[in-house]
């Protein structure tokens, strides 16, 4: 597991040691995340268990992709922002 602290790839704040806990695989920031619209797209489709030809639709589970979109650019915030 790993420890310490993590800092977000866009604006390099530190990333909230409960958003690492509850999303291990996040490299953004809160603020970052929502101005950029996440950064993992979930896509969900149902398992279809019918026979080769049937036209059956036999649903199962559903299988849930998390697919990691292209890191955003990195800010560069200006130290006089207040
Ligand atoms: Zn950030």
């Amino acid at each position: 597991m790993e420890t310490g602290a993590r800092f977000c790839h866009r604006c390099e704040t530190e990333i909230p040691a409960a958003r690492v806990k509850a999303l291990p695989q996040t490299q953004l920031c809160v603020k970052c995340s929502e101005e950029t619209g996440g950064e993992l797209r979930i896509t969900a489709s149902q398992r279809n268990y019918a026979k080769g030809k049937s036209l059956k639709k036999n649903y199962g589970d559903v299988d849930v992709r998390f697919e990691r979109k292209p890191l955003p650019i990195k800010v560069v915030r200006s130290t006089h922002d207040e």
